[in-house]
């Protein structure tokens, strides 16, 4: 029967760095400006301009190549690659070839069949192109210089994955490690981190890898998934009717969940790189990496150890609390105001990722005041509300980050432990229902749950809870 057949997948990621200005000019790199606003002579490719590197360039690019075990070029150029396209000013990018800035590093994996190194090649810097609009105008296209000359890093793994699980799992390790260094956001939908996939299949035990396709246009962990299952099967089908894979780049279409082919393979000779005359070599100290490896802030693996030695959390939630760096901001940001650690931690990790899975959202996207989670703690602890009241305020903080007295004041949802007020209300149950108190005093302890979930109701979930239970259980038994 059918053949076995091993999947073999590298990816190029680039990564826009989250520095102020760009990488050869002073231009802001902020996203969504009006167009061509954050544009110069520099960065728009202007006879005449000069180009200087933006330090902090240097220093991102070799935060990360540090955080996944890479060996640094000490002494790195920058080359032109040539080739026109209308969002290229320049007719160049400014790029690395010959000496990028970081190189043969790895990072570790969780794979279903354990542990697993995967390579990384190289890391280099380079620049962004600018940004061709097609639609919004009948008849012509539009370009943006803003993102032109935005610092990128490209990090080339070794064809080391073997499934898309593996490269998931890669991406994300390599997302979290950048979001924790500041280095960028890494936010796939906004394109401020891109994966080209490149994948071959060959008969399982074979030596050699096949001929290998890349595919670009994927902005989401999803949709790297399905491009990677729907790309094996045709390269698959391909071989079994006896015809060859063509080694090219093809973009996936997420919605048709196809593939298509874009353009030949082009080689590094194609694009006549050579040494950019205008840009001095840079030069990288021993002091420099020291430095720049003492600043190194704490990553998610000496994160996931002190929450559980210093703040007591057990593994799982300090796990699903360091998988997001904002998460992680925020629940610290928290701690640090109120204390209770696994209190903080419980809204976390249950109701935001409920709210955060109902809106579609991602814990990147949290939007609310660490200040605002911190009052509400506080509100519960202090028994200003009870905890059914708390959960629908922390919807309210969730969405509109609002200020929990406030809004607790304004909809009147603070705690009643007025004692003849519940009194009363209770007396008004028993009353209603005579069966259930019977049913009480013949035996059935689940009768008085009843007759406290009625009287919460009755109350409209304000009631203290304690007060209502100790009521109802003197009251049960006259
Ligand atoms: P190029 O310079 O032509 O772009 P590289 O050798 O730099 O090619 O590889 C680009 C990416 O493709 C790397 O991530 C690498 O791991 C991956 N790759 C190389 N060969 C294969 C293959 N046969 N199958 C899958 N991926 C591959
Ligand atoms: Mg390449
Ligand atoms: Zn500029």
């Amino acid at each position: 029967m059918g053949k076995q057949y091993e999947t073999v997948i590298g990816l190029e990621v680039h990564v826009e760095l989250a520095t102020k200005t760009k990488i050869f000019c002073g231009c802001s790199t902020e996203f969504g400006g009006a167009p061509n606003t954050h544009a110069c002579p520099v960065c728009t490719g202007m006879p005449g301009a000069l180009p200087v590197l933006n330090r902090q360039v240097v220093e991102y690019a070799l935060a990360v190549g540090l955080a996944t075990n890479c060996a640094v070029n000490q002494y790195c150029k920058f080359d032109r690659k040539n080739y026109f396209y209308p969002d290229n000013p320049q007719n160049y990018q400014i790029s690395q070839l010959y000496l990028p800035i970081c190189h043969d590093g790895w990072i570790e994996i969780e794979t279903a069949a354990g542990k697993k190194k995967v390579g990384i090649h190289e890391i280099h810097m380079e620049e962004d192109a600018g940004k061709l609009i097609h639609d919004e105008w009948e008849d012509c296209s539009l370009v943006d210089y803003n993102r032109s000359g935005v610092p990128l890093i490209e990090i080339v793994s070794e064809p080391d994955m073997r499934s898309a699980g593996e490269v998931i799992a890669y991406l994300e390790k390599l997302r979290l490690i950048i979001q924790y260094l500041g280095a960028s956001d890494c936010r796939l939908q906004e394109g401020s981190m891109r994966a080209d996939v490149n994948l071959s299949v060959r008969e399982a035990g074979a030596k050699e890898f096949g001929t290998r396709t890349e595919m670009k246009n994927l902005n989401s962990f999803k949709a790297i998934s399905r491009a990677i299952e729907g790309e094996r099967i045709r390269q698959i089908e391909r071989i079994e009717e006896g015809r060859k894979v063509i080694q090219e780049t093809r973009r996936w279409d997420d919605n048709k969940e196809a593939s298509y082919a874009m353009r030949s393979k082009e080689d590094a000779q194609d694009y006549r790189y050579f040494p950019d005359p205008d840009l001095m070599p840079v030069v990288i100290s021993d002091e420099w990496i020291a430095r720049v490896k003492a600043r190194q802030p704490e990553l998610r693996t000496e994160k996931l150890a002190r929450y559980q030695s210093e703040y007591r959390l057990p593994q799982y939630d300090a796990e699903i609390l360091t998988a997001s760096k904002h998460l992680a901001d925020i629940f610290e940001e928290t701690v640090a105001l109120c204390g209770r650690p696994k209190e903080v931690s419980n809204w976390l990790m249950t109701d935001a990722m409920r709210l955060l899975k109902e809106h579609g959202q991602e814990p990147e996207e949290l939007g609310f005041a660490p200040q605002n989670l911190a009052k509400l703690v506080e509100l519960v602890e202090q028994n200003v509300i009870n905890r059914t009241v708390a959960r629908g305020v922390f919807e309210a903080v969730f969405t509109e980050n609002v200020d929990p007295l406030q809004y607790v004041e304004e909809k009147g949802l603070k705690v009643v432990s007025d004692e003849g007020q519940l009194r009363q209300v209770v007396e008004g149950i028993l009353r209603e229902n005579p069966q259930s108190v019977a049913d009480y005093k013949a035996g059935k302890q689940k009768a008085m749950g009843f007759i406290v979930g009625q009287a919460m109701r009755a109350m409209k979930g304000k009631a203290d809870p304690a007060l209502v239970n100790a009521l109802v259980k003197e009251m049960l038994l006259l």
